[in-house]
């Protein structure tokens, strides 16, 4: 006997979202987690020394506070408060100078110099603007029937190019190109690589909409909000409970998998058509990232002024310097001057680290199941912009991507995508499909990051197939 309308397999943000959208549309439903704590690639701990609150995989949270779906969820009433520092990203250049991604379009743009300021008023103003018409049709699988055709198609010219060519076409000086190969770094491609702009473009204009806030006391809070909005809503959670096959779940008419393919082939492969399986196991994994968490006696010296007002940093010089590093990365190299990604949650949130004390978020990108350590690498790329940092570490947690895998499965070989996210496997992850969620296997759904819109922490992936799920398998 059926006695559950849905069990999801994974709790992180994706797994939860997609629990909540259904218990919010009135079904039964089970989340089981492997780990003893929910939250997935979205939790917080003390990896250093007591009192250093360090997030453990996600730290700042553009997409989750544009969400379309968590936003208008009452996460508040559940414990999660935002915190927006006074500037979204920084990006420090040699000689002090400094680019800066702020609210404000003009800001920003004047402070890229007066050669490329109006140009970059002119490449975000209008999907800034956009943006709400839009952002329903980006953040799930390919629209096929745009509800905004036209602004959709003026967003895709810019967004299918690259990073490096949106740089070098549109700006001349390097603190524009640097910003904006910064933002292109996100994608975890080589800044060549066509579509690379897409989420490049996403990351500045929420920038200026929305601003990259954190949550306040860890980014634990969004999945503590999700779990207890979850309960309240009559779901339930089991922790510590790691799947390894379909037959051992209880019985329920749909379950959804908050896993990537490589989970989904050895959890439920027996039950997929061997056609799909094939294109489940071609489904591509990209780099790994090094992950460094750092307790300071103080907060970062940072040469440029603008960076101690920003939560995120990025960490790499210019755009020659980042997409050098990059590219050498997919050749499976480890780059001497990686480019670092870098939040600075405890100097806008004091509970995140002893009064005085600060907390230090960083990680690069490494070949994929990568097990060198790129401590020393990722240190001196802060130093050479922050000199006398170093001085002030008293402690460091590292994890290779091995670890990283061994806390999360998801994590294939320390991919944090939850596969790459070039051209071909964007929109349409896992596999092309009408509805990339459903799998040809009856009440088989798969929710993760490996479904469009792909990484970060947003709940859409989870919310889309929760969409499906009810249109297909429980209508009333
Ligand atoms: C170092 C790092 C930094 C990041 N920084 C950011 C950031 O700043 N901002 C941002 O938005 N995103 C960031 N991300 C990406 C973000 O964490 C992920 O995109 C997001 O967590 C994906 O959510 P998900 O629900 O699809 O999967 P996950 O969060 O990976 O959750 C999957 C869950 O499934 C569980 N699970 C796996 N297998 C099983 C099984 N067999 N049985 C039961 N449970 C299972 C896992 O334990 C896990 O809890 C970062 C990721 C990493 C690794």
């Amino acid at each position: 006997m059926t006695e559950l309308d849905a069990v999801v397999v994974g709790s992180g943000p994706n797994g939860l979202a997609a629990a909540v959208a259904l218990a919010r549309a009135g079904r039964s439903v089970l989340v089981i987690e492997g780990a003893e704590r929910i939250g997935g690639g979205c939790r917080s701990e003390e990896l250093t020394l007591p009192g250093f609150v360090h997030d453990t995989c996600s730290a700042i949270h553009p997409m989750a506070a544009a969400s379309p779906f968590l936003r208008e969820l009452p996460l508040d009433q559940h414990g999660l408060e935002w915190i927006f520092p006074p500037v979204a990203c920084a990006h420090p250049l040699d000689g002090g100078r400094c680019a800066v991604l702020e609210s404000s379009i003009s800001e920003t743009a004047a402070a890229l110099g007066p050669r490329d300021a109006a140009a970059y008023r002119r490449l975000m103003e209008r999907p800034v603007r956009d943006w709400p018409r839009i952002e329903r049709d980006l953040l799930g699988p390919l629209p096929i029937l745009p509800r905004h055709p036209l602004l959709l198609a003026r967003f895709g010219l810019v967004a299918l190019r690259s990073a490096r060519g949106l740089a070098e076409g549109r700006f001349a000086g390097e603190a524009a190109r640097a910003l904006i190969a910064g933002l292109g770094a996100h994608t975890v491609l080589p800044l060549e690589s066509a579509a690379t702009a897409a989420i490049t473009m996403v990351l500045g204009l929420l920038g200026h909409r929305v601003g990259w806030p954190l949550p306040r006391g860890g980014a634990s809070r969004i999945v503590d909000a999700l779990g207890s909005y979850l309960l309240e809503l009559g779901g339930r959670i089991e922790t510590g409970r790691w799947a390894e096959s379909l037959d051992e779940l209880p019985g329920s008419t749909a379950v959804l998998l908050d896993l990537t393919p490589r989970q989904v082939l050895s959890i439920a492969g027996s039950r997929l058509p061997a056609g799909y399986r094939r294109r489940l196991e071609r489904y591509r994994y990209g780099p790994g990232v090094f992950k460094l968490d750092l307790a300071l006696d103080g907060p970062i010296p940072w040469q440029a002024d603008a960076c101690r007002r920003a939560g995120t940093v990025h960490v790499g010089g210019s755009l020659a310097e980042i997409a050098e590093a990059e590219a050498a990365v997919w050749r499976g190299e480890h780059p001497e001057q990686p480019f670092v990604l870098l939040a600075q949650q405890s100097l806008f949130d004091p509970s995140r680290a002893p009064e005085g004390k600060h907390t230090v978020w960083a990680y690069c990108h490494v070949p994929n199941g990568s097990t060198v350590d790129r401590t020393a690498a990722i240190e001196s790329e802060i130093e050479r912009f922050a000199p006398g940092f170093r001085e002030r570490v008293l402690a460091r947690s590292a994890r290779n991507t091995a670890q990283l895998e061994a806390a999360n499965p998801n994590l294939v070989g320390g991919d944090l995508a939850g596969g790459a996210t070039d051209l071909t496997q964007l929109w349409t992850r896992p596999v092309a499909r009408w509805t990339p969620y459903a799998t040809p296997a009856r009440g088989l759904y798969i929710c993760s990051s490996s479904t469009p819109p792909g990484g970060g922490v947003h709940g859409m992936c989870g919310y889309q197939a929760a969409r499906a799920t009810l249109r297909r398998e429980l209508r009333d």
